[in-house]
C-alpha cells in the first residue's frame, strides 16, 4: 500500500484541484493507496473542503491539528497514522507535480530507500531560491551526501526509514542527510516544479536562518553526538596546552630577571599573558563542555539506536 501524506495550512483554494490531479495518478499505478492530509491549524475553509473529499472519497484521510504545529509536525502525524510500506509526502500547494509519483517509484524500486525530488527549475520567487540554493551546497558539502535540493517538501520513502528517522525540531529538511546516516541508500530525480497559483508561501528568510542553525545540529547529531568529549575535548586540550606553554614562557621569563638579574621588561601587562590566560581557561570550559556532553550521553543511553539493521537471516525455533 502506498500512503500520500499532505501537510496543509490554509491551502482552500488548492485541495480540490490536488486531490482530483492526485486520484488521477494513483489510479493507474494499480495498487492500494491513501491519503492523509494533515491539517496545521488552518484558519480558512481548508477544514470544509477536506469534510468534504472525505465525505466522497473512501482513500482518504484527514488529521486535524488543534493549532498550528508546523510542517515537520504535520509530517510526523501523516507517519504515524500512515499504514502503506512506502509513504509519499508532498505539498498541498500545487508546486510539486503528482505527475512525478510514478517515476520516482520506479527510481526507489531500483533499490532505494528514500527517493528525494529535485526541483532543478525552481518556480519560486528569487529571494527564496537564492539562499535555498546557497543552504543546499552547505548541507551537500558538509554532510557528503551529493543532493542538489534538501528544503523539497516532495519525497518518496520506504516506511522503515520514516519509523527509524524521529523527526525533531524543524528536522524534516534533513531526512535525507539523517538517513544516509543510518545507511539508507538515498537518491534524487529531478522533478518538475510549478509557481504558487493560489494561496501564499507559509515561510520567508528567517527559515533560512532557521534551517542553518538546525543544520548545526544535524551535523553535530550525525557526526560528533556519539562522542562530546572528542569533539571538544581535542580543541579543549590543545588551547589548554596553548596556554600553559605561553604562561610557562612569561614565568621563565620572570625567574630570568628575578634570579640571573637578565633584564627583561615586566610580564604581567604584557598582552600574551592576557593571551595566554585566555588559552586555559577557554581549554577547561571545552573539557568540560565534552564532558558534560558524555554525561547527557551516557544518561540517556539507548543500545538499539547505535546501529540500525537492514535485514537478519535467521532460523526459526
Ligand atoms: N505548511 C504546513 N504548516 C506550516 C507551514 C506550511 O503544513 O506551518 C505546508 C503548506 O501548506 C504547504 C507546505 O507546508 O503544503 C509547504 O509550504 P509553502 O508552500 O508555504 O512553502 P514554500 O513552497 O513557499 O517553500
Ligand atoms: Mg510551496
Amino acid at each position: 500500500m502506498i500512503s500520500v501524506v499532505i501537510p496543509l495550512f490554509n491551502e482552500e483554494d488548492n485541495l480540490k484541484l490536488l486531490h482530483e490531479k492526485l486520484t488521477n495518478v494513483l489510479t493507474t499505478l494499480n495498487q492500494s493507496y491513501q491519503i492523509i492530509f494533515v491539517d496545521d491549524g488552518s484558519t480558512d475553509g481548508s477544514a470544509a473542503i477536506l469534510a468534504e473529499l472525505f465525505e466522497h472519497d473512501t482513500t482518504v484521510q484527514v488529521i486535524h491539528f488543534r493549532r498550528n504545529f508546523g510542517k515537520t509536525a504535520a509530517l510526523t502525524a501523516g507517519f504515524r497514522y500512515s499504514r502503506g510500506d512506502i509513504i509519499i509526502t508532498m505539498d498541498a500547494d500545487l508546486q510539486d507535480d503528482p505527475s512525478e509519483i510514478p517515476a520516482m517509484l520506479a527510481k526507489l524500486n531500483e533499490g532505494y530507500d528514500l527517493v528525494a525530488a529535485w526541483r532543478h527549475q525552481r518556480q519560486d520567487p528569487l529571494d527564496k531560491t537564492w539562499p535555498s540554493q546557497l543552504f543546499n551546497r552547505a548541507v551537500s558539502f558538509f554532510s557528503g551526501l551529493p543532493l542538489h535540493d534538501f528544503n523539497c517538501g516532495f519525497k518518496i520513502y520506504r516506511r522503515v526509514v520514516t519509523e527509524q528517522i524521529p523527526l525533531y525540531s524543524d528536522f524534516h529538511r534533513f531526512v535525507p542527510v539523517l538517513a544516509a546516516g543510518q545507511g539508507f541508500r538515498v537518491t534524487e530525480l529531478a522533478v518538475q516544479h510549478h509557481p504558487r497559483q493560489f494561496g501564499v508561501s507559509k515561510y520567508g528568510l528567517e527559515r533560512t536562518i532557521r534551517g542553518l542553525l538546525d543544520f548545526i545540529n544535524v551535523l553535530f547529531m550525525t557526526t560528533y553526538l556519539k562522542h562530546p568529549l572528542r569533539l571538544f575535548g581535542s580543541s579543549g586540550l590543545l588551547m589548554f596546552a596553548l596556554g600553559s606553554f605561553i604562561e610557562l614562557y612569561l614565568a621563565s621569563l620572570w625567574f630570568l630577571r628575578e634570579w640571573f638579574m637578565v633584564t627583561v621588561g615586566p610580564i604581567g601587562t604584557r598582552p600574551l599573558f592576557t593571551v595566554g590566560i585566555l588559552a586555559m581557561i577557554l581549554g577547561i570550559q571545552l573539557v568540560s563542555t565534552g564532558l558534560l556532553g558524555e554525561m547527557l550521553r551516557y544518561f540517556t543511553f539507548q543500545p538499539e539506536q547505535e546501529y540500525s539493521i537492514n535485514k537478519i537471516l535467521q532460523r526459526g525455533e
